[in-house]
């Protein structure tokens, strides 16, 4: 079930409900399982959404209500808040970087995640604003990434390291994050290897490059349309680095809503901005309650 269809599922399961006589726990029950379903369909955890119809529960006891109180509204803004906490991570806000003070960002992800399209992306969005980003192309396993990276550097303009002949990561991520600070970038972000022979190597490898780059955050990139296993794949980051905030690609196509809600709650940081497109424009701020109203239409 792509995104749209789960916005259109569950603003079908509320439709049904305000349209009912008479607002019973029947009622509330249908809603509820019909929002579960829904939700499954999208690929979200059913841990979650067994957490988040018990919540609902507990909020809304229609006995308690008193006459005269709107039963809908108030069912309707009960599902509403806990899908918005069910993207938000009940932490402190990730670290934001700040104008004028040099941070380190580091992007971690699997192979084919969309990781150094949106390292390109994050950049170009800040040097609009008028940041003085620049790229690392600290992933030396896959031949390729470090043209791919150049490329997109050289298309928006922005400063590029990266060694094609050196094999150690490490060593191409702290040269470039050392020069780059001597060049009083503001935002230095270093793209990372997505795969590797074992991958036991690829969280060992991100956990070197985190420890000698220092990284004010890291990013945690996820396909938007990877689906069930997205609450592993984030966990497995999780477990490796300090991850502080996630991106979600490829909610333009096929993507389903439920991987960006499994993320937040493995990673327990918040989805920070959206890719919308293979184009560095196709990026957006991630806002948790403007998307939840859109998807309950
Ligand atoms: P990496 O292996 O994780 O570095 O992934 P890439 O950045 O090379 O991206 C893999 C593919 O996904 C490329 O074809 C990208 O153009 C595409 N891609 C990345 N982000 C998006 C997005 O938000 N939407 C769409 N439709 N494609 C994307």
């Amino acid at each position: 079930m792509v995104l749209a269809e789960l916005g259109g599922s569950l603003s079908k399961a509320i439709h049904r409900m305000t349209n009912a006589m008479i607002i019973d726990d029947k009622v509330l029950d249908d809603c509820l399982n019909e929002i579960a379903r829904a939700l499954l369909q999208a690929d979200v955890r059913f841990n979650l959404i067994s957490d988040m119809q018990a919540n609902i529960r507990k909020t809304v006891n229609l006995n308690d209500i008193a006459a005269g109180h709107n039963k809908r509204k108030i069912i309707q803004q009960a599902i509403f808040d806990e899908l918005c906490n069910m993207l938000n991570p009940g932490k402190p806000p990730c670290f934001t970087p700040k104008r004028g003070k040099t941070s380190v960002v580091m992007f971690v992800g699997l192979q084919g995640s969309g990781k150094t399209t949106t390292c390109s992306k994050y950049a170009h969005y800040h040097q609009k604003k008028g940041w003085n980003p620049a790229l690392i192309c600290a992933d030396t396993f896959r031949a390729g990434a470090f043209d791919q990276l150049k490329q997109n550097a050289a298309k928006v303009k922005i400063p590029f390291y990266g060694r094609p002949m050196e094999s150690d990561p490490v060593k191409v991520a702290v040269e470039g994050v050392e020069r780059f600070k001597k060049e009083n970038c503001d935002l230095i972000i270093v793209d990372t290897s997505g795969r590797h022979k074992q991958q036991a190597e690829l969280f060992e490898e991100m956990r070197q490059v985190s420890e000698a780059t220092k990284p004010d955050l890291v990013v945690f990139v996820m396909d938007g349309s990877i689906g069930q296993a997205a609450f592993e794949q984030a966990r497995a980051f999780k477990q490796s680095v300090a991850v502080g905030a996630v991106i979600v690609t490829k909610m333009d196509s096929h993507a389903k809503g439920g991987g960006a809600l499994s993320a937040v709650a493995a990673t327990e940081s918040p989805v920070i901005f959206i890719g919308t497109g293979e184009h560095m424009d196709e990026f957006q701020v991630f806002d948790v309650k403007p998307f939840v109203s859109r998807l309950l239409g």
